[in-house]
């Protein structure tokens, strides 16, 4: 690839101030655009506006410019492009790849019990989460018009069999690090019937992030390795929509005393709280895996 085109994104979503974990993403965002010689852009991924909120979008910009990665303004807010997640949803319609889901999680939570009574093993994603039942797939549009009708709240569902039938062919995408490559081969099914849109939101993080990274032209992908799994279902999505797929960095994720991962709940590891602690970037980058 041309390094000038090279493009990568920071995207963390508004919900809360940045950890060290966002810190070392960010950084090493910064250092691979700057090897490749390429552009880095910020995107706010605030599709959940009830969580996300300007005060901490404003936190966030300031960490970034105390962490020197300033990024050029006016950055890309995901709740100001609805029209772009609503048209890539209206595709997946269109090829009936996708169905309202009504099961509220009492329901969910009832039919794997009793599946499981019967000495079913239900699966479970990546996460340990266990899958969506599939039954609803087959709802009469009749029925499932009717219900929406009545206010009986839903989600849009991607239908991952027929998606994957639909594209019947080997997906895998490239992971690179430092000059290696490797491919890697994605399993989407191994996460059931994701959410595609929510009843109020047109979009969920999986469309909006597919979306979004074909529209900026993003080449490289470089985010934690909480979402390696989650590229399998980018990577379908993508291929659906027609959409050239970016290479893939997951770098290691930077975990707290206890060995898990860092939450945006953790004050004491918040970069607003360090720096009012009177640590300087300095003894950031000392605390920071090497970058
Ligand atoms: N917005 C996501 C987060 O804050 C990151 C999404 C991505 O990098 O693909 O975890």
């Amino acid at each position: 690839m041309n390094s000038k085109t090279a493009r990568l994104r920071f995207a963390p979503s508004p919900n809360g101030y940045l950890h060290l974990g966002h810190a070392y993403s960010a950084l090493v965002n910064k250092h691979i655009a700057d090897e490749l010689n390429g552009e880095l852009i910020l995107r706010m991924e605030n599709i959940d506006t009830i969580r996300c909120t300007t005060e901490f979008e404003n936190a966030i910009v300031e960490d970034l410019s105390w962490l020197e990665c300033d990024f050029q303004k006016p950055f890309r807010r995901q709740s100001e492009h609805f029209s772009d997640y609503r048209k890539a949803f209206n595709e997946l319609e269109k090829l009936g790849l996708v169905y309202p889901a009504f099961l509220t999680r009492g329901e969910v939570k009832e039919i794997i019990a009793e599946a499981e009574r019967k000495g079913k093993n239900w699966p479970r994603d990546p996460d340990g989460v266990p899958l969506y039942p599939t039954d609803e797939r087959s709802l009469s549009p009749v029925k499932a018009k009717k219900m929406i009708a009545e206010g009986v709240p839903y989600s849009w569902r991607l239908n991952m069999d027929l998606a994957r039938r639909f594209l019947n062919k080997e997906l895998f995408w490239y992971e690179f690090k430092g000059h290696e490559t490797g491919k890697i081969i994605a399993r989407p099914e191994l996460w059931g019937d994701v959410i595609i849109a929510r009843k109020d939101i047109p979009t969920s993080y999986h469309l909006s992030v597919v979306v979004d990274d074909a529209l900026q032209k993003i080449s490289h992908v470089v985010r934690g390795a909480d979402l390696f799994q989650a590229t399998s279902v980018h990577r379908l999505l993508q291929e659906i929509l027609g959409y050239k797929p970016p290479l893939y960095y997951h770098h290691p994720l930077v975990l707290g005393r206890d060995g898990h991962k860092l939450s945006k709940s953790s004050k004491d590891t918040s970069l607003r709280s360090l720096r009012e602690h009177g640590l300087s970037l300095q003894d950031i980058l000392a605390i920071l895996p090497e970058i």
